[in-house]
């Protein structure tokens, strides 16, 4: 049985002032929740000990939307592993669309990001999902079955139960279209097959796969509520408590 995440992508949104405000919301709304989700929220890299702090004792969890492959050194504007470690970070997202769009990071480095995240005890959000005119030229599951199997290749079996999948279809981000519950797990299962065919059926099962793309309250219900969708990776929603919240009780 594979507990649900929701996580909450800030993006470049919420400074410190802002990010203790939200993450005060969020924790108190989240006292009177009983919930057996994982909930998760990855703030600007400023921003993580704010929330880190307000966090503390609450059991919600922290983490960072990228990160870089070398531990130190002159990579200046760069972040390390070690560094998010020492912030008692749990998470950090790999190849989110927004990264490979403006940032022109490959399918291989994304891989070389989520090996680096797992060994050094953190848990990878891979993000991986295909542009419009990939999906409307029929060469969606070519797309996304690259970037997964790039991250399969570099990590291994052992790492399945601490690896999570968000599928994100690119033309949902930001754009309040949303991927119907059926496109959404016919990715899902696809994506679970990726990983049954390289690791086998028992490590396929203990990978979670989040849904992103314009998730919000009045949609969420139908998308979490297919077999192969294990939580939501959540950008515009997630910077408005009521709907963040409203989602996680959806979640439930
Ligand atoms: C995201 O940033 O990963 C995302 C899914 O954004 P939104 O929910 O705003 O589409």
């Amino acid at each position: 049985m594979r507990q649900f995440l929701i996580a909450g992508n800030w993006k470049m949104n919420a400074g410190p002032k802002e990010a203790k405000a939200l993450a005060d919301q969020i924790a108190e709304s989240w006292e009177d929740k009983d919930t057996n989700s994982e909930i998760l929220i990855c703030p600007p890299f400023v921003s993580i000990p704010f929330v880190v702090k307000r966090f503390r004792d609450t059991g919600l969890k922290t983490g960072a939307q990228n990160v870089h492959t070398e531990n130190n050194g002159a990579y200046t504007g760069e972040i390390s592993t070690e560094m998010i470690h020492e912030l008692s970070c749990e998470y950090v997202i790999a190849g989110h669309s927004e990264r490979r769009a403006y940032f022109f990071e490959t399918d291989e480095l994304v891989a070389e990001k989520a090996k680096k995240i797992s060994d050094s005890g953190l848990k990878p959000i891979v993000c991986v999902g295909e542009k419009l005119d990939e999906r409307k030229n029929d060469i969606y599951r070519d797309v996304v079955k690259n970037q997964t199997e790039a991250v399969l290749e570099l990590l291994d079996s052992s790492d399945a139960s601490q690896l999570v999948i968000a599928y994100e279809p690119v033309w949902a981000i930001g754009t309040g279209e949303t991927a119907t519950p059926e496109q959404a797990q016919e990715m899902h299962a696809f994506i679970r097959n990726l990983i049954a065919d390289e690791w086998g059926q028992e490590a396929s099962e203990s990978v979670r796969i989040l849904y992103g793309g314009s998730m919000k309250p009045g949609n969420a219900e139908e998308l979490l509520s297919q077999p192969d969708v294990d939580g939501g990776l959540i950008g515009g929603a997630s910077l408005k408590e009521e709907s963040f919240s409203e989602i996680i009780s959806i979640a439930e």
